[in-house]
């Protein structure tokens, strides 16, 4: 009979990775079984200030490797597989994979979210031709080139800052005239001399022919329209954009109860489906950060742990 894992945790983010390191300690026969690489957003994030105890400048990769390390160290299994089914109602939960079916008593979900897109014309033909949404994976190829970054978020100019780095010149189009970042972060772009704003703006097309050349900006309060050209000594010029997530939940729908395509848990993480959890971005929660996923993670686990004592197999 094909083996029966104690926990599958799919998606191996800062969320998955805690609850694996504590599934692990807790000696449950773990399953972790992600699609690429482990990390999830984290991993395009270039600076990370604020997780607890981080080190000086540490970066999404730096602390995912440690994460990855410590989990390792307490024994989870590992898969990479791309998961396409899953069957959460039963007893047994079986997840499907294009590589190969797996089965366990619990599953958390941690599957997190992806970048949102602007959705305007040009862009998927020009992502990663201009268009990108990872400053960490893109930035240096517009070493002394000039970069735009779309988004008023905390994301949107952590990066835009990162960005500086790089570039010539960041500026940050932004669809109101007031960023939604936080204080902190808002002041240390504000300082930044390499750092313009574009009030009231966003894209509405990207151009080029295999290489971005030009966009239009479209003002938010007037509704008129203009070409921004690559300066014509460099050819081409960057666009990051960072305009939020939408959760990597479509797998779960119409399986597990979900608000707006996160899914809901009450303070234990767990679904409204016995024995199944989620954890991180793919919820509803308030505050979407390493350190409430990490914590999410950790509590999945030994919920897990109680709901397998508490069952009888
Ligand atoms: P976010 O907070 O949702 O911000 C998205 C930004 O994009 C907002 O400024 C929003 O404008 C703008 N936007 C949304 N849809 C748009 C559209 N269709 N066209 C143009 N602009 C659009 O997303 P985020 O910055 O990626 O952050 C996500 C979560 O991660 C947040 O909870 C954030 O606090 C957290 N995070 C934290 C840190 C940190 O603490 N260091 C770093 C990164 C992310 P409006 O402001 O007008 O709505």
């Amino acid at each position: 009979m094909d083996k029966i894992y104690d926990v599958i945790i799919i998606g191996a983010g800062p969320g998955g990775l805690a609850a694996a390191l504590y599934a692990g300690r807790s000696r449950l026969d773990t399953l972790l079984i992600e699609k690429e690489k482990e990390g999830g957003q984290i991993v395009i994030t270039s600076e990370i200030d604020n997780y607890p105890g981080g080190l000086r400048e540490e970066t999404g990769p730096s602390l995912i490797a440690r994460m990855v390390d410590q989990a390792e160290r307490f024994g989870t299994q590992k898969v990479f597989d791309t998961v396409v089914d899953v069957s959460l109602e039963g007893e047994i939960k079986v997840v499907k994979g294009l590589k190969g079916e797996y089965r366990a008593k619990t599953v958390i979900i941690a599957t997190g979210a992806n970048p949102r897109p602007l959705g305007c014309p040009g862009e998927k033909e020009l992502t990663g031709k201009g268009v990108s949404y990872c400053a960490t994976c893109d930035a240096a190829f517009f070493e002394d080139f000039e970069v735009y970054v779309m988004g008023g978020g905390d994301s949107a100019v952590e990066e835009a800052i990162y960005l500086t780095k790089f570039a010539r010149k960041v500026t940050i189009i932004h669809r109101r005239d007031e960023l939604r970042a936080a204080k902190s972060i808002q002041e240390r772009a504000f300082a930044n001399d390499k750092i313009d704003f574009m009030w009231n703006s966003v894209i509405t097309e990207f151009k080029g022919d295999g290489i971005l050349t030009s966009m239009v900006v479209t003002d938010t309060k007037t509704g008129e329209s203009r070409e921004i050209e690559a300066d014509e000594e460099d050819g081409t010029f960057g666009v990051f954009v960072f305009i939020g997530f939408n959760p990597h939940s479509e797998l779960f729908a119409g399986k597990v109860d979900m608000e707006n395509g996160y899914i809901v848990t009450d303070e234990n993480m767990r679904t409204n489906l016995p024995g199944v959890f989620a954890v991180g971005d793919v919820r509803v929660k308030s505050l979407r950060q390493v350190v409430t996923a990490a914590a999410d993670g950790a509590i999945a686990a030994s919920q897990a742990e109680k709901y397998l004592g508490d069952n009888i197999w």
